[in-house]
């Protein structure tokens, strides 16, 4: 078992930390919101004032934050984690950001001779709570192979995508075509209604006919059609249409970057600002199903 400093406790990092002390880890916890760490101190972390104090001793660093920025900040500069740490420490960030922020914070890393692995997680928050997380991992082989045990703590599956920032490109390649399926289930969905067609049996159709695909299997947009799913919670729970937009911002950038042709994806992007912006941003992306409505 490894003394882990966990930085970033919100709906899904809180989840995660818990998942680690339960699976015996002994875990130094921090957040800019101290509710945050009460939380973690009472499900048995040991809460810390910093995050500098968080990482003092620590084996492993695992962050998971909100944006890029956030993860320069904490890890580079004079005060930055990579100066703080003890050497062999393996820096793990579980954030959704630009691959650019991961390479460079691995560059720096690496040139004081520490391990850092990005490892954005799929799954959203039943997935952190039930540690049942899909972590896609960017870094070298022996960063991967030693962030492996520890993210079997809060996850079902872990890949290795490639080198550093990679786990980051797979992770919004995947949310990328996940919006584009979801909006085009959606748009299909609706002409059948349209025409006086059942939600419930054209979804049906199309599962076992080439149209099938995730949205239809498991998080149907249609209120009614499945009763679990947040369109049948009047869109509440799930993924946030910001964190959708959020991940369609990234791939675009990383689109520019390369020179990718992803007309789709800008399309996607475009709807759920769009979306986001008429005051949906706080609703499950499958919401977007109501800008098809009559
Ligand atoms: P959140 O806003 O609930 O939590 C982020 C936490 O980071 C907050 O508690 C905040 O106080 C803390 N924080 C910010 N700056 C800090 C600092 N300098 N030091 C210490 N703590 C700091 O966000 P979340 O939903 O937990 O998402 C975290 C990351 O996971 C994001 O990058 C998001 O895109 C990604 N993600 C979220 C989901 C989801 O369903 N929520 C799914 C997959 C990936």
């Amino acid at each position: 078992m490894s003394t882990i400093a966990f930085i970033g406790l919100g709906n899904m990092g809180g989840p995660m930390a818990a998942n680690l002390v339960g699976a015996g880890h002994t875990v130094r916890v921090f957040d800019l919101n101290p509710a945050a760490v009460s939380q973690l101190t009472e499900q048995g972390a040991i809460g810390c004032k910093t995050s500098c104090g968080a990482v003092a001793g620590a084996e492993v660093v695992i962050t998971m934050l909100p944006a890029g920025k956030h993860v320069r900040s904490l890890y580079l500069g004079d005060d930055g984690f990579i100066n703080k740490v003890g050497s062999g420490t393996l820096l793990i960030d579980c954030s959704t950001i630009d691959s650019a922020s991961a390479v460079a914070v691995a560059e720096a890393a690496a040139a004081q001779g520490f391990e850092f692995v990005d490892a954005p997680v799929s799954g959203g928050t039943a997935g952190a709570a039930g540690g049942t997380l899909t972590f896609i991992c960017g870094g070298t082989e022996a960063g991967f192979g030693a962030a492996k045990p520890i993210l079997e703590g809060m996850g079902a599956n872990i890949f290795h995508a490639g080198g550093h920032g990679a786990g980051q490109v797979a992770k919004i390649c995947n949310n990328m075509l996940l919006s584009i399926l979801m909006i085009g289930t959606s748009e299909a969905l609706q002409l059948g209604r349209d025409h006086g067609l059942d939600a419930a049996v054209l979804s049906e159709i199309m599962k076992v006919s080439s149209g099938g695909n995730w949205t239809l299997e498991k998080y149907n947009p249609c209120p009614g059609v499945m009763p679990a799913t947040p369109a049948s919670n009047d869109y509440q729970g799930g993924f946030m249409v910001d964190l959708m937009a959020k991940d369609l911002s990234l791939a675009m950038m990383a689109a520019g970057d390369s020179h990718s042709s992803t007309p789709l994806g800008a399309l996607a992007t475009a709807m759920y600002r769009q979306h986001a912006r008429q005051g949906n941003g706080s609703l499950d992306f499958s919401s977007i199903f109501n800008q098809f409505q009559k």
